[in-house]
């Protein structure tokens, strides 16, 4: 048996995470993963080889396309699958490489092997090669791909998104089914390496959860981009026939294709966890329950993560598992989680933060909107980027940010400057009497606050 403060069970961002800033804190930390290379699907599956690949599949479609219209001529771009699949390997060995460094100077154990609970207070690793003893436990063992009942994922034809990163060839028609982050990210990679691509959702718009004007515009040009939506059917079967794949819509045409997505979302990973041995039982989401400071059923037991639901994205993981530890080390309530924005990298890239128009209506909240188009903005013009909108709510009376919500180029990287000016309870008056340097994508933000106001200068 070996002692420890604090066992780790996943060493994705809401684990690693928690280890590393536990450590720091002073404790004796193990964490557990069942994958050798730690990082969890962030890393491994996510987030990570996702953006290196969309980032290749940008760099050739702006080859094979967007130069040219600025004279630069370059004759038999052609796609090698294979060197573009090894760059996303290497960029993910490289950073599951950089965890597994971070785990080595901060003293933290690595155990290799599923972790299951062996009542509170112990965890045993594998098949018992080692049994950890620990005041405290998180939890922390994040997500994995969801189907629809009656539909299963064979990796072959029907792919999940693990699949759908790592295909040997670009399919001739991608059915993705669910219009939301992940389906819509993974349909523009495939699109742009020359895939036709047909996405299904089964409620009448994309991006379930964003606002509705920003999900409507990103539609409109992903439609321009050649991609093809069936909106308001709900898939009910694929079948598979050598590679022609059907998928089954409820009261409309089938749609064929040689590939399916299944993005429908993610379900909680907590299979053999052996949660009934601490008395913590699952809600009906299938979902770890924590109260506020993120302790579970059993003393001692948190969770974090894409595991206990709500946003699962790798901010919010990291976000929960530093408030958590923080909490169990000193003691004191956890803060209130910062705000937690959400970007899908298509192109142009969708990022929000803060509340949507039909949030504020259904409060009855009074507000004001502004809004800036990215074509009136000069660094966009010169980069040749000119779709999308800035759209910034701000409380009638107070005149307090609310929302932000962007699509556009760099849409991204942007949206950091609304959470920071959320965080610190801005009004639209503070972005718009800041001083922005010039020519740059940011003004959209200033000239958008402006807009608010009925005051933009460039438009
Ligand atoms: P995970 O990252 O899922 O890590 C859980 C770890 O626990 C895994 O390593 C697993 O092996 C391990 N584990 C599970 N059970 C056990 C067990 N019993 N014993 C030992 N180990 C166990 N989020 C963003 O914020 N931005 C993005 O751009 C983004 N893109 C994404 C793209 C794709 C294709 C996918 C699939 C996801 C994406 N996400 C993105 C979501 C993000 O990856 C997750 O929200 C995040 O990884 C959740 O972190 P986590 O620590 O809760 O769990």
């Amino acid at each position: 048996m070996q002692d420890y403060d604090l066992v780790v069970i996943g060493a994705g961002p809401g684990g690693y995470v928690a280890a590393i800033r536990a450590a720091q804190l002073g404790l004796k930390v193990a964490c557990v993963d069942a994958h050798p290379a730690p990082g969890g699907t962030c890393l491994r599956v996510g987030c990570i080889p996702s953006k290196a690949l969309l980032e290749s599949s940008h760099q050739f479609a702006a080859l094979e396309n967007r130069l040219k219209q600025r004279g630069i001529l370059v004759t038999d771009v052609a796609l090698d699958l294979n060197k573009m699949m090894s760059h996303k390997d290497r960029v993910v060995r490289a950073l599951t490489g950089g965890v597994k460094s971070l785990f080595k100077k901060n003293g933290i154990d690595l155990h290799v092997g599923r972790g299951r609970l062996d009542g509170a207070g112990r965890v045993v690793v594998g098949d018992g090669q080692a049994t950890l003893a620990a005041k405290s436990i998180i939890l922390a063992t994040g997500s994995r791909p969801a189907s629809l009942p009656g539909i299963a994922i064979d990796h072959q034809f029907v792919l999940d998104s693990t699949d759908a990163i790592a295909l040997a060839s670009v399919p001739e028609h991608l059915v993705v089914v669910g219009a939301g982050y992940i389906g819509l990210e993974l349909g523009t990679v495939w699109r742009r390496l020359g895939s036709q691509v047909t996405i299904i959702e089964s409620l009448q718009r994309i991006l379930p959860g964003t606002d509705c004007g920003t999900a409507d515009l990103a539609q409109k040009l992903f439609t321009r981009q050649g991609l093809s939506f069936v909106l308001g059917e709900r898939v009910t079967q694929v079948t598979v026939d050598q590679a022609d794949c059907v998928v089954h819509v409820e009261g409309g045409d089938p749609v064929s294709g040689d590939r399916v997505l299944m993005a429908v979302g993610r379900r909680p990973h907590t299979e053999g966890l052996g949660l009934d041995t601490a008395g913590i039982s699952l809600n009906q989401a299938g979902c770890i329950p924590v109260n506020d400071r993120f302790e579970t059923a059993a003393t001692g037991v948190y969770a974090v993560g894409d595991v206990i639901g709500g946003a699962m994205l790798a901010h919010k993981a990291e976000a929960e598992a530093v408030s958590c530890v923080e909490m169990i080390v000193q003691g004191t309530p956890a803060d209130d989680l910062p705000l937690i924005p959400s970007v899908a990298y298509t192109d142009p890239e969708i990022a929000c933060v803060g509340s949507t128009e039909e949030d504020l209506q259904s409060r009855d909240v009074p507000y004001r909107v502004g809004v800036f188009p990215w074509i009136a903005n000069g660094r966009a013009r010169s980069q040749g980027t000119l779709d999308g909108e800035a759209k910034i709510l701000a409380h009638r009376e107070s005149d307090q940010i609310l929302g932000v919500h962007l699509v556009g180029p760099q849409a991204g990287e942007l949206i950091a400057e609304a959470v920071v000016a959320m965080q610190l309870k801005a009004t639209s008056r503070d972005l718009a009497h800041s001083c922005y340097p010039h020519p740059t994508l940011s003004e959209v933000l200033k000239e958008a606050a402006l807009a608010v106001h009925n005051q933009a200068l460039h438009i």
